[in-house]
């Protein structure tokens, strides 16, 4: 474990020293540019690490993640980062990787904290996705009922993905990005896919954009 700031930029010197030995024009090779193949939203949480649960590579992965990964049409953040990796990137797929056991999810599921005031506001849009599925929700086994909303969230955040003009426009005028929903598992390190959209779905009219 990590235990001070000092300790990080000591790895971090101990790493480059490592990489630069195996691979002395591994650094200089990668600053030329960028080109990866995969957008990855993910949860903030710590124990997702984007890279390291699919070993890849520095280089491989551009990255966007927040609590309960979420694409909300109002955050510039998110959506500032889809259209870098669709329109200058072109990555070949979207991956929405949600995990269970996901904080975020379990606490919109919970009543409102008052000292979270701002926090409440980024969980209210899961509060609405619960809304949206409340009859499947309230019908299962309440200890299935988070691990059911963390996928309904997941799978959710793939169509509001599907429904950007920045999605639309790039199925439109070519075949890429396929947009996938996974969800991992803290207790044995594995990924499974939920849903994967690409040029071919059919988008329901109320949220296509008109020629
Ligand atoms: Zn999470």
């Amino acid at each position: 474990m990590m235990h001070t700031p000092d300790k990080l930029l000591l790895e971090n010197r101990a790493w480059s020293q490592e990489v630069s030995r195996k691979d002395p024009d591994y650094f200089k090779q990668l600053a030329k540019e960028q080109r990866p193949d995969f957008l990855w939203i993910g949860c903030s949480d710590s124990r997702v690490p984007a890279e390291t649960v699919v070993n890849a590579q520095p280089g491989e992965i551009f990255v966007h993640r927040n609590i309960a990964n979420q694409v909300i049409m109002t955050d510039f953040n998110c959506l500032s980062v889809l259209q870098y990796a669709i329109a200058v990137l072109q990555v070949k797929h979207v991956i929405v990787c949600g995990h269970y056991g996901c904080g975020g999810v379990k606490a919109a599921l919970q009543p409102q904290l008052s000292e979270l005031m701002i926090a409440n506001k980024w969980l209210l849009h899961i509060k609405d996705i619960y809304r949206l599925h409340q009859d499947e929700l309230e019908a299962i086994d309440p200890a299935k009922k988070l691990a059911r909303l963390i996928e309904i969230n997941i799978i959710e955040q793939v169509y509001r993905l599907a429904h950007t003009s920045i999605i639309q426009s790039a199925w439109k005028h070519g075949h890429q990005p396929s947009i996938h929903g996974w969800v991992y598992g803290l207790e044995d390190g594995l990924i499974d896919e939920l849903i994967k959209l690409d040029h071919n779905t059919q988008i329901h009219p109320i949220y296509r954009y008109a020629d």
